[in-house]
């Protein structure tokens, strides 16, 4: 699949929980500069399974990154970047996780994900405080340590989303969805042409054209032009797509 679709002339970037990345396979994606992002949420190898959800998933982690460095990751030509959720029981560690990725030269992201038994309607759920702390300490970290410099905003340290501009998510069996957080189903590829499902759904046009429909603070905030958070967080906690990220600071302010 991968030679496919460099084939086509597009570059590829590889999300895993490091299975099957053998020392040869790891070889095989430094060689066509495939970028690799590699789930990893804490150093605590007890930790990591328990979020995985399956005993060992730390020792494959480890042995992954062992083996993709060996390859020749991280390079200027082999980007090789380390995801980790935000969660209540790894944020002691991420100052910690962050500095170590960033000095090994290797891409830290982070991205904020709604925690389990969320309230339906958050207004002064103190999880968001928690996480406005954690961005807020990172970026002080990158700003006074290595000399990056950019704004918080949710759902990704450092970052933002702007995926529905340009993306949506084909499943293995063929659904597609606008990404994995926005679970609608919009057509399968199995009965009808990606190009007919992207052009015919009113969510997807809904997404793209968010400055238009997207609803409550996230539509009058003065980030509103780059950001509109996460419309996954959105979907997952209110049931719309288009509601205001619940897990926004800004939209919590008192
Ligand atoms: S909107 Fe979707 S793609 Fe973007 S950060 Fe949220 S879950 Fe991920
Ligand atoms: S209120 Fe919405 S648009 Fe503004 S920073 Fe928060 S998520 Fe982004």
């Amino acid at each position: 699949m991968i030679d496919f679709i460099l084939g086509l002339g597009m570059a590829v970037e590889m999300f895993t929980n490091g299975s099957g990345i053998s020392a040869d396979f790891a070889r095989w994606l430094y060689a066509r500069r495939v970028r690799v992002v590699l789930k990893m949420n804490t150093f605590d190898p007890a930790l990591q399974d328990r979020l995985a959800g399956r005993q060992g998933a730390a020792g494959l982690i480890a042995s992954a990154l062992e083996r993709l460095k060996a390859a020749g990751y991280p390079s200027d030509e082999a980007f090789l970047a380390i995801s980790t959720i935000i969660c209540r029981p790894n944020l002691p560690e991420l100052p910690h996780l962050w500095c170590w990725l960033r000095d090994q030269a290797s891409r830290p992201i982070s991205k904020s994900l709604p925690p389990r038994a969320v309230p339906t309607r958050t207004r002064g759920f103190p999880w968001i405080r928690h996480l406005r702390g954690v961005f807020e300490t990172l970026c002080q970290i990158d700003r006074e340590r290595y000399g990056r410099v950019w704004e918080i905003q949710p759902p990704l340290v450092g970052n933002r989303c702007l995926r529905h501009q340009f993306s949506c998510l084909v499943t293995a069996s063929g659904n597609v969805t606008p990404c994995v957080g926005v679970t609608l189903p919009l057509g399968n590829i199995r009965t009808q042409t990606l190009q007919q499902i992207i052009q015919t759904s009113p969510v997807l046009e809904d997404l793209r054209n968010y400055r238009q429909t997207i609803k409550g603070t996230c539509r009058n905030c003065e980030k509103a032009d780059g950001c509109y958070g996460c419309r996954g967080a959105a979907y997952q906690i209110t049931g719309d797509y288009l509601a205001s990220d619940p897990l926004c600071w800004r939209c919590h302010a008192s």
